[in-house]
């Protein structure tokens, strides 16, 4: 019996909007209609576990196969069907609710995900791309009859019995103009690899050769043959849903490899595992930086149950963590909402600041159980970290105990560890302690042999980021500020070892400063005698550390 109706949306015709406005994106029918397929094994599975279905599961597994001459594309799977009513439930009546809704809504929206999560219209992506669309499923349910569904576009459908003889469902795409692009064994591969890599049961797509062993010859070395296997394109275990103790480094940097096949190895990773307040796995992995501009942001995968949702992850993980690489999954996460929407999400605040927390406590735990390997990472790390200090609060409150200052020397120390160092020879007049940075120590190293030789230590400052960092140090830390070393700082820290005796008198000492002065004939700079000892510098030059920062920013700001 053939049944005719009409899907309950209350606009004529919504599919020109759905394809018109979800254009940019049409590649996600296919991750839409896999995740389905996905969903109904999961489902039969949870039933079976039940007790609610006692037939046999069989090897669940989903395939996606495709025509070019009769132009379509087909997605099977041996979940728990449909029958006719939950075709007529599921299918037919859009989830969402009213098209008025929608007609307003749908100027708002920026992307197709935005809209597809938001209304539901997971399966009727499927138009994107066809003009017509065929399911065929058998329920799972005792005495079930196969159905047949069939739309072509408009809200008309016509359903009916169908033909499948075992459980499940087939869907098939009658792929239009502008859909061709996706009868390629290529594209489709290329979304399935984009989507579908680390679903939970096989996805079948096409035969792939293989070399098997077949016996032996007559020296008897085993002898091969190619024989045709299924094409499974995903790994259905991918190591972010193990436990971490089952898993060995090697694992870690195997799955790194297949996630980024080009890249160096990384330093170290995090293993995320939360199930409450909110659910969330994943793996994150620290890089190696090539330089500080090489990275790149949106390494990271978002994954919600597995399917790949997108890489920009940006709200849901902390700015200065962007560069980390790795993925993400949760279910919690609203996927497909807008960015506002997202940002004011209580589960994103929560995931945000607990991948915050864990970074913190992993760059701790490997700062306190090995402080040399540590140290051997930092010039990769540091970034991450001082980034981290500047725009996190309470990352700066974790960070302060294992971000680590690199002197000129090569020496690194931690906060605490540097006050105490030059407490004892860097503090002025006002009992403030100095700490003298260079930030170029090729141009600077005459000061920074002038700096050492009274005793003063030396910090080197050179990155991008430190320009930044010095601001938030002197924020944070107390009586403490940070001096370029060619600025004059020498003159107001109390130098309490021996003061080196000049061998000019005072007279000649201004007769000499003037002749330099008259020279240089700036003002904002100041020229000072230091000694005529041969192996120290006789004359230094320097700016105000204020009026060189009012220089610099001038310079900066184009006025
Ligand atoms: P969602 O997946 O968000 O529920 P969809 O539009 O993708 O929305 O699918 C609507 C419903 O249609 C599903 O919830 C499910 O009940 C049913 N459905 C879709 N595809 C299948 C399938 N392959 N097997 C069984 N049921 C399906
Ligand atoms: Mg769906």
């Amino acid at each position: 019996m053939q049944e005719k109706g009409t899907i309950s949306i209350h606009t004529e015709n919504i599919f020109p909007i759905i394809k018109k406005f979800l254009y940019s994106d049409h590649e996600i029918f296919l991750r839409e209609l896999v995740s389905n397929a996905v969903d109904a094994t999961q489902k039969i599975k949870r039933l079976a576990s039940l007790g609610q279905y006692n037939g046999e599961l069989g090897d669940l597994r989903v395939e996606v196969a495709f025509d070019a001459d009769k132009k379509t594309i087909t997605i099977s799977d041996n979940g728990l069907g449909m029958t006719a009513d939950e075709i007529k439930k599921y299918i037919n009546q859009i989830a969402f609710s009213g098209a008025t809704e929608f007609m307003e809504k749908f100027k708002e929206a920026k992307d197709a995900n935005e809209i597809i999560g938001r209304f539901g219209l997971g399966f009727y992506s499927a138009f994107m791309v066809a003009d017509k669309v065929e399911i065929q499923t058998l329920s799972y349910q005792d005495g079930a009859e196969p159905a047949y569904w069939v739309c072509d576009g408009s809200t008309e459908f016509e359903i009916g019995e169908g033909t499948l003889a075992e459980r499940g469902t087939e869907i098939t795409l009658h792929v239009n103009q502008e859909g061709e692009e996706f009868l390629s064994e290529h594209r489709l591969q290329e979304i399935l690899d984009k989507y579908c890599k680390f679903l939970p049961v096989p996805i079948k797509f096409g035969t792939k050769t293989q070399e098997e062993e077949d016996g032996v010859d007559e020296e008897g070395k085993p002898k091969y043959i190619s024989v045709a296997v299924d094409n499974i394109i995903n790994d259905t275990n991918p190591i972010w849903t193990k436990a971490p103790s089952e898993l060995k480094d090697e694992d870690y940097l195997n799955f790194y490899k297949e996630l980024y096949p080009f890249s160096e190895e990384p330093l170290f990773w995090i293993h995320l595992n939360v199930d409450y307040p909110f659910n969330l796995t994943g793996v994150l992995y620290f890089p190696k930086l090539k330089n500080d501009f090489e990275v790149q942001k949106n390494k990271i995968k978002l994954f919600s149950r597995q399917v790949f949702i997108t890489d920009e992850v940006k709200d849901i993980v902390p700015e200065f963590l962007m560069l980390l690489h790795g993925v993400i999954d949760s279910p919690d996460i609203p996927l497909n909402v807008s960015r506002s929407f997202l940002q004011a999400d209580s589960n994103v605040k929560k995931i945000n600041s607990y991948i915050t927390k864990k970074v913190a406590d992993k760059l701790a735990e490997l700062f306190k159980s090995d402080r040399k390997a540590y140290e051997e990472k930092w010039s990769d790390i540091g970034v991450f970290v001082k980034y981290g200090m500047i725009t996190e609060e309470k990352f700066y409150d974790k960070a302060k105990d294992f971000v680590l200052l690199t002197s000129t020397t090569k020496e690194n120390f931690t906060l605490e560890e540097y006050k105490e160092k030059v407490a004892p020879v860097q503090t002025d007049k006002d009992d403030r302690l100095v700490y003298i940075y260079t930030n170029d120590p090729s141009k600077q190293d005459a000061f920074i042999q002038s700096a050492n030789k009274k005793g003063y230590d030396v910090l080197l400052m050179d990155t991008p980021i430190d320009t930044h960092f010095i601001s938030q140090l002197e924020q944070k830390l107390e009586k403490t500020s940070l001096k370029r070393v060619d600025a004059d700082v020498a003159d107001k820290l109390i130098n309490k070892g021996e003061a080196p005796e000049s061998v000019l008198t005072e007279e000649q000492v201004t007769k000499v400063k003037s002749i330099f002065d008259k020279a240089i004939n700036k003002p904002a700079f100041k020229v000072e005698l230091e000694s005529l000892n041969p192996d120290e510098l006789p004359v230094t030059v320097t700016m105000d550390e204020f009026m060189r920062r009012m220089k610099d920013m001038a310079a900066m700001g184009g006025g």
